[in-house]
């Protein structure tokens, strides 16, 4: 705490994965003697930039960059660039954090890292973002490359903002690397699956849960927050899978829509024209909005938290436990607060966390790594085989870890557990570095 002060969002992230830790440094106690928990908690290096650009009415405006390589035990850093206006540190450093877990228990060889800025793309125009793309690289590209820090996208970036990021990045250094950024178009070096893959594999993470218990989605009443890459993805999935999604959001309020979403309406509404959720209910006779209150209100079977942290709060998480919630997936970052994470647990509701549920998107952005490397591309059905693979063996991993620590369902312990010690492990085989 003093050698981070303010830090609120990193603070709860080490807390979380520190307090399941217990019995794994009991056993191991050559992760004490390592010092790693020290070590692992110090981001190996962390850049804080300028970020200076001309706006349409010929302003100059300037913003905050962010990039923490936090961790390059298994590989290049690799983790999200996030464009909005709430982040700093502690926001850029608890989603590096979170991303270190991750990236080890997608058991592909990256490390963990995250960026962005607290620039905010909303009712900018294409030129400005352009501009301020360019600008951002400008200095981000000195630190980056195949080799030592792989961004992608995350809240505020998506394929648009990585075209115009690729673009300075190739411009400046003069060399076509396509392994430098993942989240690429198609022509230019992209995967399939990339942009579905974060939103399909928390609702693969989900069936996963469910099947557990001999459940699955077909049939189940789902609740999906947010709008954006994550959410809509999310809920095309889970429609496949059967279930019937009645509600989504944006920072403007959430749509309940009974019919069951008209995910390609949404996606005209988010993607093309880049509008609210009010446009939905204009446009869909019986979705009504609402302005003031919590989504979380809305009786569900399944929630899938995907905006953004700290949105299922205590209150959200007894309200989702009284309407009979059976399973919560975070298809966001850390969108549960601890104690509702517990309380979640404690009523025996099937918890992923987000190192796990919501992993399917950096573990595609590895497959596409892969085929820059070999300059090939891969089909749609083989990548998203691939997909479903690996959410299949990151849940399995979590369910044997939480088992041979003696807590067999808890998923939270299981995916911090086997994330740690694949990190710890090689951080110690790597020496004091
Ligand atoms: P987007 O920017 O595409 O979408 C974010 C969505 O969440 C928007 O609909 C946004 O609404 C909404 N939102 C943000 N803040 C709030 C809020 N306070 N209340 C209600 N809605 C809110 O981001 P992504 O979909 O890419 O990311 C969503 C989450 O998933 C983040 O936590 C991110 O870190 C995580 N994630 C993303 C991955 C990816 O591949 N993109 C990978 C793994 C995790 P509005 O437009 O009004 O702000």
């Amino acid at each position: 705490l003093r050698r981070n002060p303010g830090e609120a969002e990193f603070h709860q992230a080490v807390r979380e994965v520190f307090d399941s830790l217990g019995p794994v440094l009991r056993k191991h106690p050559q992760y004490v003697e390592a010092a790693v928990l020290g070590r692992i908690c110090e981001p190996e290096r962390q850049i804080i930039f300028r970020v200076p650009w001309v706006d349409d009415a010929g302003q100059v405006q300037i913003n905050r960059g962010f990039r923490v390589e936090f961790n390059s035990a298994l590989g290049p850093y690799k983790g999200g660039l996030r464009f909005h206006p709430s982040v700093y540190l502690g926001i850029v450093k608890f989603l590096g954090f979170e991303q270190v877990f991750k990236n080890a228990l997608t058991g592909m060889p990256i490390g963990g890292g995250k960026g962005g800025s607290d620039f905010d793309p909303r009712g900018r125009s294409d030129g400005e973002i352009m501009r301020f793309c360019q600008s951002f690289m400008s200095e981000l590209y000195r630190h980056i490359g195949e080799y030592t820090d792989v961004p992608a996208g995350d809240t505020g970036v998506g394929g648009r903002e990585i075209g115009y990021l690729f673009g300075q990045y190739k411009r400046i250094t003069n060399r076509y690397e396509s392994g430098v950024l993942t989240g690429k178009g198609i022509t230019w070096g992209g995967s399939l699956v990339r942009t579905e893959a974060t939103g399909y594999g928390t609702v693969v993470f989900a069936e996963h849960m469910l099947n557990t218990r001999n459940e699955s989605l077909d049939g189940q009443r789902v609740v999906v927050s947010g709008s954006g890459n994550v959410a809509v993805h999310a809920i095309a999935k889970a429609q496949k899978q059967g279930a019937q999604v009645v509600s989504f959001s944006d920072s403007s309020g959430y749509v309940v829509d009974e019919g069951g979403v008209d995910v390609d309406l949404l996606r005209q509404i988010k993607e093309v024209e880049r509008g609210r959720v009010a446009d939905y209910v204009e446009r869909r006779p019986g979705a009504r909005l609402v302005e003031d209150g919590r989504i979380w209100d809305v009786p569900a079977n399944v929630a899938l938290p995907c905006a953004t942290q700290n949105e299922i709060t205590e209150d959200d998480a007894k309200r989702l436990i009284a309407n009979g919630v059976s399973a919560v997936a975070e298809g966001a970052n850390m969108p549960t607060t601890s104690e509702a994470a517990s309380l979640l647990q404690q009523a025996g509701v099937l918890f992923g966390p987000g190192k796990a549920a919501n992993a399917g998107g950096v573990a595609t952005s590895a497959l596409e790594m892969q085929q820059n490397a070999s300059r090939d591309s891969w089909s749609f059905e083989y990548t998203e085989e691939r997909l479903e693979g690996i959410m299949a063996d990151i849940h399995d991993r979590c369910i044997e870890t939480a088992d041979e620590y003696g807590e067999p369902g808890n998923y939270v312990l299981g995916a911090n557990i086997a994330g740690f010690t694949k990190v710890a492990d090689a951080m110690i085989a790597l020496g004091v570095v």
